[in-house]
């Protein structure tokens, strides 16, 4: 008989895990409190850039960007069968990362020689971006983008395709101490039964399990976005001490984000966007005086160190977590989807899974 699965949250970690199971032969569900692929309240994955990539690498330990190469090696090809399976183009785009001052040149060459990321040193100047003259910028062409939004449309629109059941506006509530879980009841009061469980909820999964025994360390971080459209785009995804642009592929334009310990406050402020927007004016000045055409918000799910939880929960039986992508969860979905799954069905980890353990 097929092994049934229940997946806690909708966001881009969950889809995957639920790709991933059906790719097992799973039956799987997905228990989503608003509507999967849809911007709501705060969930992230709508709400990301879109870098498939970890900005500033040699800054994180190895467990980290272990899984984002793992994953953005994979994002074309899922990109192209996604497309080719459902029709719905998540405009994956290889479109470079221009790494501006200040930065440690030295720390960030020789990562990218480490790690055979091609890095070329070069004059800001050389790219089309007004006002910067001469500056020493590295340039990485390698580095791609998804577009979240049409990305996650993509993967809903393949789970529908592949019979996965799609519980929305469905809540489970928090979940007490048990030994083994069987059952797990929603806001409503029905009860949902399965062989085994996965909690994605992202920035809502320390709430979901702190009455059980697992040490979870996460909490939600805000980040906000403005979208522009310009007569001239960037070329080129383009990072300036802790804040990027994102050129798309129809002309309009990302720039963003904050990084902020409000808890689940999921609303925009007036004094982020002005923040913003003179940051990104100081990169391209033609920004000045155009209309921001949206300006929205996403709660990560945070964590020390950037590391996520991929792991059994260490004493509920039957349920799994899989959960903390913090800034990188759209990069690191998809290796940690495999891993998370092989876990599960009790397969040899392609990769080592300790990092990732729930204590
Ligand atoms: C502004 C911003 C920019 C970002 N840019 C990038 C980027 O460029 N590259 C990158 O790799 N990452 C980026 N990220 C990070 C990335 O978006 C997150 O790490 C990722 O989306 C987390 O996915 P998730 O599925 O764990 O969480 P979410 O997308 O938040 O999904 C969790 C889901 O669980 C549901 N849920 C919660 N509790 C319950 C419950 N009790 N019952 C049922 N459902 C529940 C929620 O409704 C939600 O839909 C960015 C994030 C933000 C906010």
């Amino acid at each position: 008989m097929r092994k049934k699965v229940v997946i806690v949250g909708g966001g881009i970690v969950g889809c995957m895990t639920a790709m991933e199971l059906v790719r097992r032969g799973c039956e799987v569900t997905i228990v989503e409190r608003n509507q999967i692929a849809s911007q709501t309240s705060g969930e992230s994955s709508w709400a990301g850039g879109g870098i498939i990539f970890p900005l500033l690498p040699w800054l994180y330990a190895d467990a980290v960007n272990v899984l984002t190469h793992h994953s953005a090696e994979t994002y074309r090809q899922l990109s192209e069968r996604l497309q080719h399976e459902t029709g719905i183009d998540a405009h994956f785009e290889q479109s470079g990362f221009l790494l501006l001052p200040k930065f440690d040149l030295a720390a960030a060459t020789a990562w990218c020689n480490n790690n055979q990321l091609l890095a070329q040193p070069v004059k800001a100047s050389a790219f089309a971006v007004q006002s910067l003259s001469g500056e020493d910028a590295l340039w990485l062409p390698t580095v791609c983008q998804i577009r979240p939004p049409y990305f996650m449309q993509a993967m809903r629109h393949w789970l529908e395709q592949n019979k996965v059941t799609m519980l929305e506006n469905t809540e489970l509530l928090p979940l007490q101490q048990t030994a083994v879980l069987n059952s797990w009841q929603t806001l409503n009061g029905d009860i949902l039964t399965a062989d085994q469980f996965v909690v994605t909820s992202g920035a809502w999964s320390f709430e979901l399990l702190k009455q059980t025994s697992a040490q979870l360390n996460i909490k939600p971080m805000r980040g906000q976005i403005l979208l522009y459209k310009p007569q001239k785009n960037l070329q080129q995804i383009v990072y300036r001490e802790g804040f990027y642009m994102i050129p798309r592929r129809d002309g309009y334009l990302l720039a963003g984000s904050t990084l902020e310990d409000v808890g689940f406050e999921a609303a925009v402020t007036r004094e982020v966007r002005d923040e913003i927007s003179a940051k990104a004016q100081a990169i391209m000045p033609a920004l000045k005086g155009l209309p921001i055409i949206k300006h929205w918000s996403g709660l990560r799910p945070g964590t020390p160190e950037n590391l996520p939880t991929i792991s059994a929960h260490p004493s509920i039986e039957n349920l799994y977590l899989n959960t903390g992508h913090f800034r990188y969860g759209l990069t690191m979905a998809p290796a940690s989807a495999k891993l998370i799954v092989d876990l599960m069905q009790g397969e040899q980890p392609a990769l080592d899974a300790r990092p990732y353990a729930c204590l």
